[in-house]
């Protein structure tokens, strides 16, 4: 009979927030596949020391680390693994625990040292054999070793990975920094220079400085064009300023640099400002706060599902087989040579270094290129006059729908690049509302200043869709402030009206305009999107509060029932059930069965009398209308009898609440830069006035990529009854959540379900 296969995992380099997910999700899954696993502590450093160092790992060995920052294997930096004897050393260690498989989650550092020890593994077993030191079978045994590598680095600076894990988080640390300066600033009057992490990639400093609303950013990949940069930037904060702003913030990555090589530090750009405005600027240096704090709901959810698609690869590795990096790109898992993917790294980096920096950029992909296109349009202290021969429109932007983080940096967004490309803005209060009522004011630059941070939306939401007599106010009002385009950001109220006003443009010519949705919506439940602004914040909220919750409940026996929002759709409740570690998942596009809720309680059971502590379910908020969560509340709790308590939460309104997270912020500008690429679209077809078959859209992501459904296809591409969309990307991750939420490898089939279905 063949051995059981045995897998280690370590983690090296930088510590990277969301580490752990990856290697308890990496753990669970080959456990569940029935290998042996071994975790190893202190990098590759560990791996040379060997006995303690490499331990066996069982189920609850990743129990209760998803929030947990920084990594409970410890990572290092490891000298010793740069040499040859020391990577002897590390494969004797391997071999004597019959280990030849290795997940490596690191920088490009530490995957380049796991792509060596996959090269000389056989030079050096074979040099071991020869020396006495390893018992000969290993060569037919273990022959190869079979490698799979995750980048964990906050610097997203690797090739092979839309984003690495710790990135997100590590923009949330530096999100929030920036609004706590801005908000300083402001009252100060004072410029800031904030130095972020990002040796050879601005992604952290590119990525911020558009959450945040910074007014500038020096990146390594695209520095200022001229060589008087420092006047301009400095013209522009000036400029800022005489138009009403109170404060001056530039986000300066670590490895700036000019357009000539020469580094450009925090400390430089402080001179600069003090020099050129005259007046006193102060550095802040975020460091390591950057690597701090528990990691992001997305970063959680990312690194579950790359740790186990590694330990699928590890344990599918055949002698021969390439290295492999997983990362995710376009919003799906990719498999690509970890190799190439180390060479591509490495020639970025000399790209930047060499000074080509086009090629940086174009290496660096479509998504990075036009955050920064977006950014230089953003910062802006002003917009770019009217050009004479070009059309002006008149945009009404609105919001719709029930209120969700993002709605402003979105319209801020929307605003600000209508009118640098010389068109109208005006901002409707209350949706549709205020089309119907006239209430309606012009905007402008300085309208949304400080929008970007802030939740809720100021222009004012509402749920109405126009009917009957409104309709024909509705078309009054477009035809008083002669409107040529409508830019609707919100969820599906919104999308609703929209669509009404689209169906009825035969009889009203004045809805015969372009019509443009941004979805806007903690439930992620709008159509031709895999994304909707906000839902990244609500998930992040959720997640904070189960944390906060699942500490309560350390001395006590207890079950917790968190009832979360999302109305028909499960999103909410099957990511956070993801990022948080639940064991269940109630959702209504599953529904609830008693005979499931008697499976539950059977599996709770056994849990607690096996010496667990703590159990947590999640309820959409619409999952079953008889079974609510104060009905499975009490029915755990008489079940559960004297074993454990039952607690339930229902987390309400605060999900819909507070500041946008970067994410949402990032993903509201590229949202908002498409839909004003198609307003100018529309201003080029000079003349013709009826473009709503061109125009009337909603526009999303999909696989990574900004793109536009008609409006026309909402219909068919809806479940209208329960105002999701027909098909979900994120229901193919269920068979995840529930593997790693069961006590262990084919626990649930043997023991429970065995029982149950007798009973
Ligand atoms: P980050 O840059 O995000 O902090 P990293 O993984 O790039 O993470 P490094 O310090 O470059 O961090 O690498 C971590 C460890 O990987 C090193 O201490 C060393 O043990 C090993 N390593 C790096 N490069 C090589 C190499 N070329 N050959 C063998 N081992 C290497
Ligand atoms: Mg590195």
């Amino acid at each position: 009979m063949a051995k059981t296969a045995r897998l280690s995992v370590l983690t090296s380099g930088g510590d990277a927030q969301g580490m752990n997910a990856a290697v308890r999700s990496a753990v669970r899954a080959a456990l569940e596949r029935r290998a042996e696993v071994f975790g190893i502590f202190e990098g590759f450093q560990g791996m040379i020391e060997g006995g303690d160092q490499i331990s066996p790992f069982t189920w609850d060995s990743v129990g209760g680390v998803l929030q947990q920052g920084g990594t409970i294997l410890g990572t290092a930096r490891s000298p010793d693994f740069l040499e040859r004897s020391g990577r002897k050393e590390a494969v004797r260690n391997l071999l004597l625990q019959g280990i030849n498989r290795l997940i490596v989650i690191g920088g490009d550092g530490s995957l380049t040292g796991a792509q060596v020890l996959r090269e000389e593994w056989r030079t050096l077993l074979e040099e071991l054999v020869a020396e006495g030191r390893l018992d000969p079978s290993v060569k037919e045994e273990y022959g190869f070793l079979a490698v799979a590598g995750l980048v964990g680095s906050i610097d997203n600076d690797m090739f092979g990975t839309d984003l690495s894990i710790g990135t997100d988080s590590a923009l949330h640390r530096i999100t929030e920094a920036l609004d706590a300066i801005t908000s300083t600033a402001a009252s100060h009057q004072r410029a800031f220079v904030v130095e972020v992490m990002g040796h050879h990639c601005g992604h952290l400093a590119l990525m911020g400085a558009l959450a945040s609303g910074a007014d500038f950013a020096l990146i390594p990949e695209n520095p200022p064009n001229l060589d008087e940069w420092e006047e301009r930037m400095c013209s522009i904060l000036r400029t800022g300023r005489e138009m009403g702003r109170r404060d001056s913030i530039v986000v300066v990555a670590e490895g700036a640099q000019d357009r000539h090589g020469n580094p450009i530090s925090s400390r430089y750009v402080e001179e600069v400002l003090t020099k050129y405005l005259g007046e006193e600027a102060r550095v802040t240096v975020l460091g390591h706060v950057q690597r701090g704090g528990s990691p992001s709901a997305s970063d959680r959810v990312l690194a579950t599902l790359l740790g186990a698609a590694a330990a699928e690869a590890v344990l599918n590795a055949k002698p021969g087989d390439e290295a492999v990096l997983i990362g995710i790109e376009n919003n799906k898992i990719v498999h690509s040579s970890l190799t190439e993917c180390v060479e591509h790294t490495l020639k970025v980096g000399s790209c930047i270094h060499e000074c080509r920096f086009d090629e940086a950029m174009e290496y660096r992909g479509k998504a990075y290129r036009d955050s920064f296109r977006i950014l230089r349009t953003l910062i802006r202290a002003n917009p770019r006059p009217p050009q004479p021969n070009k059309r002006r429109l008149r945009v009404a932007v609105l919001t719709g729908g029930a209120p969700a983080p993002g709605m402003n940096a979105a319209t801020r967004a929307v605003v600000r690049m209508l009118e640098d490309n010389g068109h109208i803005p005006l901002g409707v209060k209350w949706g549709f509302r205020g089309l119907i009522d006239d209430d309606i004011q012009e905007m402008n630059w300085m309208t949304v200043n400080g929008w970007a941070p802030t939740g809720g939306s100021e222009l004012g939401s509402s749920r109405k869709t126009p009917e009957g007599a409104e309709l024909y106010a509705a078309a009054q009002v477009l035809e008083k402030h002669q409107v040529d385009a409508i830019v609707m950001i919100g969820g599906w109220a919104g999308y609703h009206a929209a669509h009404k006003l689209y169906e009825e443009r035969h009889n009203f010519p004045a809805f015969d305009i372009p019509i443009i949705c941004i979805p806007a919506s903690i439930n992620n439940n709008l159509p031709g999107s895999e994304l909707s602004i906000g839902a990244d914040t609500a998930l992040n909220s959720i997640v904070e509060v189960v944390d906060k919750i699942k500490q309560s409940a350390v001395a006590l026996n207890r079950c917790f029932i968190v009832e979360v929002m999302g109305r028909y759709c499960g999103y909410l409740a099957l990511m956070s059930a993801i990022a948080t570690g639940a064991e269940r998942v109630y959702l209504h596009e599953e529904g609830i069965t008693l005979k499931e809720l008697e499976r539950d309680i059977e599996l709770l059971k056994q849990g607690f009398q096996q010496g667990k502590r703590l159990g947590l379910m999640i309820r959409n908020e619409a999952a079953n209308s008889f079974y609510t969560t104060p009905f499975i509340a009490a029915l755990f709790e008489e079940e559960g009898g004297a074993l454990f308590e039952v607690r339930q939460s229902i987390l309400g309104h605060l999900q819909q609440g507070g500041n946008p997270s970067p994410f949402d912020r990032i993903l509201a500008a590229r949202l908002a830069w498409e839909a004003v690429q198609r307003i100018e679209e529309v201003a080029s077809r000079a003349g013709a006035r009826r473009y709503s078959d061109v125009g009337a859209v909603c526009l999303g992501i999909q696989e990574g990529d900004v793109n536009a459904t008609p409006l026309y296809r909402i219909p068919r591409l809806m479940d209208e009854v329960h105002q999701r969309p027909l098909e979900q990307w994120w229901m193919e991750l269920r068979p995840l959540a529930r593997m790693l939420a069961q006590p262990g490898p084919g626990f649930f089939e043997q023991s429970v379900l065995g029982q149950a279905d007798q009973n």
